[in-house]
């Protein structure tokens, strides 16, 4: 999984998915305004023309209503004028018979304006020849009247022919006015249903229109949440992963850990852990700057995917850790075939570009079920297995051993203290005298550190020291002593020097010399009262390093020491290339002078060797008198040891000091001279 991650993919712009979702919605939203007030306004519309048309249709009908009514009153009041004036002979029944009849003519005429064409057609056709009779038959009544003939105009008017054809029209008009009831009648009803209907499909359209915007907003609700999904998966993909290189970052390794090993419970697997640190980062880092320390923890990432099973776990624990858990149920795949497959792989050169890097690893294993069964307890337990790899050595692998645990966490309780301890001061410089062997007078004071443990007592540099530059504490403390130091030296001769050890780990260390500097300046102490002494151990491992390293520190006035020499390589070509100023010839030759003539005759070749170089030498750990002695006569100038003095506090000399003071000579002004003890 971790070689498909790449640290550059960039992350699904959620602020667009959450807007474009909201794009959606607006849209919707007014898409519903705009169908809604259309349809608003067309319901509105068609309220106002149907209700207008009703009230048209009603006016009509109540218009056929009273013309009905009317056309019947008139044809009674027609039939009545007819009769009077065919009692009567009187000529205004006639005129009364005559408007009446206009005014009936005109009331059908009306009444057929409201029903059909054809309907009116109709009703004319059906009535033209009875009007006609009837005209024709008012006619000769009329004439019959004017003539006096009263009996013949009243047989006419009460004749079957008129009374047939008057309740033709009769009839005929009842029939239109029915008809013309019916027809507004129905036009109200049509009118109603249409309003119906147009509710109905009003409805319809919203439900409808309201539907179908639902499943477009919930589907496109649906594709920005399933964006929004896959945008989070990634997230927490990436948040899972080491951004530099792609690995499982360390809560993955955690997660991925816990999962596998409830796994492994199940089916009674085993699993290894491998804790990967890599040899040589720092100085790859220091030296070639960041972007290729970057290159390099990449192409370590590629390296192991390239080593191991695609399934088994790889994480990127912290700086230059990592974590590889693999499955150990195979029998040909053990823990230790994978880390020296690791350690080979990470060993080759790499190249970018020009630059070649050499760097390589260690590793500590830790195995479930048989060391751990939690995650935390694998790790811990492989982290310190590793440890132990480190200290044995580079390239190298350890697999955790249950003796060795309680020590280291023992260590890991002192590493603790020790941080503890420099912040609160508990690290106290103690000074011991370097005297020439001549006159034995102080030359130099050489700073030796000491532990005031709140409980553990006042513990000696063996006890500390290697846990200080494993864990990255040595510059501190350092800083720390030189920092006492600086102020005890007020309390010293001018001319005594301070020699001042410098841990082999220190010379990779970039801001070393400026540091030093630093507290000497603060201190107002000028850098040629310092000595440095470095062991061939900080020469060996990075010789470039160590001669850049000893050309500042001289360069800013400071001289430097090579310690224990004779215990390490003792190359010649060191000594011939790095230009110290002293030699220390360690206390193991000076401790055996007297019984093994070997160590006589190695200390002599020392001693002719600085003379030809032109380097001043100290003899370590002159416990007596004798061996004082016999280094003087073999030519050695200086010496250091129990005879001249323990290692003690400021204090503690400054009152010797005091006490020899009345006896001497007053201080010679020079320097590197002579201050009996
Ligand atoms: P070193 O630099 O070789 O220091 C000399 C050691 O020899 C000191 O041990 C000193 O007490 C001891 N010594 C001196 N004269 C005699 C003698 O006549 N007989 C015997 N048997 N021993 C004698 P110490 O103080 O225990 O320091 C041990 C080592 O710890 C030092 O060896 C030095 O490498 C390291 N060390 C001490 N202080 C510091 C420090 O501040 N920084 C660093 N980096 N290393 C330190
Ligand atoms: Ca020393
Ligand atoms: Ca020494």
């Amino acid at each position: 999984m971790p070689d498909t991650h790449h640290p550059t993919q960039r992350l699904l712009p959620t602020v667009s998915i959450v807007e474009e979702t909201m794009r959606q919605a607006l849209r919707a939203v007014a898409l519903a305004l705009v169908c809604t007030s259309l349809l608003t306004a067309t319901l509105l519309a068609e309220r106002l023309w149907s209700s207008a048309q009703l009230e048209h249709a009603a006016d009509r009908h109540a218009q056929a209503n009273r013309l009905a009514g009317e056309i019947r009153l008139a044809e009674q009041e027609l039939l009545q004028a007819a009769q009077s004036a065919a009692l009567t002979g009187e000529a205004s029944w006639i005129e009364r018979y005559d408007r009446l009849t206009a005014n009936l003519t005109q009331k059908i005429e009306h009444a057929s304006l409201l029903v059909p064409l054809t309907v009116a057609q109709r009703y004319r056709d059906k009535t033209k020849e009875a009007s006609a009779e009837i005209a024709q038959m008012r006619q000769s009544a009329l004439n019959a009247l004017n003539s006096g003939a009263l009996d013949s105009a009243r047989t006419l008017f009460d004749g079957e022919r008129y009374t047939s054809r008057t309740r033709l029209i009769r009839e005929a008009t009842e029939e239109l006015t029915a008809i013309s009831l019916a027809a507004t009648e129905r036009q109200i009803r049509e009118l109603r249903t249409r309003s119906y209907i147009v509710a109905g499909l009003a409805l319809a359209f919203t439900v409808g229109g309201g539907l179908l915007l639902w499943r477009r907003l919930s589907s496109g609700l649906n594709d920005s949440r399933g964006s929004l999904l896959e945008a989070e998966v990634r997230v927490q993909r990436l948040a899972a992963s080491d951004l530099l290189t792609g690995l499982d970052n360390r809560a993955a390794l955690h997660d991925a850990m816990q999962t596998r090993l409830a796994r492994a419970a199940k089916h009674h697997q085993e699993l290894a852990v491998l804790m990967v640190d890599l040899d040589r980062f720092k100085p790859v880092n220091d030296r070639n700057g960041h972007m290729v320390g970057d290159l390099v923890l990449k192409e370590v990432a590629v390296r192991l995917g390239r080593c191991l099973r695609q399934s088994d776990l790889r994480a990127r624990y912290g700086g230059d850790e990592f974590v590889v858990v693999i499955d150990e149920a195979d029998g040909k795949r053990t823990a230790l075939a994978a880390a020296e497959r690791i350690i080979e792989t990470l060993c080759e050169p790499m190249y970018f570009g020009d630059l070649a890097v050499n760097i390589g690893a260690s590793v500590g294993v830790a195995r479930y079920p048989r060391d751990a069964s939690s995650d935390d307890e694998l790790i811990r337990k492989a982290d310190s297995a590793l440890y132990r790899a480190k200290k044995s050595g580079m390239n190298g692998v350890c697999v955790y051993d249950p003796k060795l645990d309680e020590a280291m966490s023992e260590r890991a309780a002192l590493e603790q203290e020790l941080r503890e301890g420099i912040s609160e001061g508990q690290l106290i410089p103690y000074y011991q005298p370097i005297v020439s062997l001549a006159k034995r007078h102080v030359m130099s004071l050489e700073l030796l550190c000491r532990w005031k443990h709140p409980t553990r007592g006042l513990l000696t540099p063996d006890k500390f020291i290697s846990l200080a530059e494993d864990s990255g504490l040595i510059g501190p403390l350092t800083i720390s002593l030189l920092n006492q130091a600086c102020r005890d030296m007020l309390r010293f001769p001018s001319h005594w020097r301070l020699s001042f050890n410098v841990a082999p780990e220190q010379i990779q260390d970039e801001s070393l010399v400026p540091q030093l500097l630093a507290v000497l300046k603060e201190n107002q102490v000028p850098p040629h009262r310092l000595d440095v002494e470095l062991t061939e151990t900080a020469l060996v491992n990075d010789t470039a390093r160590a001669r850049q390293v000893i050309l500042a520190l001289k360069a800013a006035g400071m001289t430097v020491t090579l310690d224990d020499f004779g215990t390490g390589y003792s190359s010649l070509s060191y000594l011939a290339e790095m230009t110290f100023d002293k030699i220390k010839i360690d206390r193991s030759f000076v401790r055996t002078l007297r019984e093994r003539p070997e160590s006589t005759k190695i200390v002599d070749a020392i001693l002719g060797l600085s003379r030809s170089l032109g380097v001043d030498t100290v003899a370590e750990g002159v416990e007596t008198e004798e061996e004082a002695q016999l280094l003087l006569n073999l030519g050695c100038k200086n010496g250091q040891g129990y005879l001249f003095g323990r290692p003690v506090r400021a204090q503690e000399l400054q009152q010797r000091i005091a006490l020899v003071a009345d006896q001497v000579e007053p201080l010679d002004s020079q320097m590197m001279v002579d201050v009996p003890l």
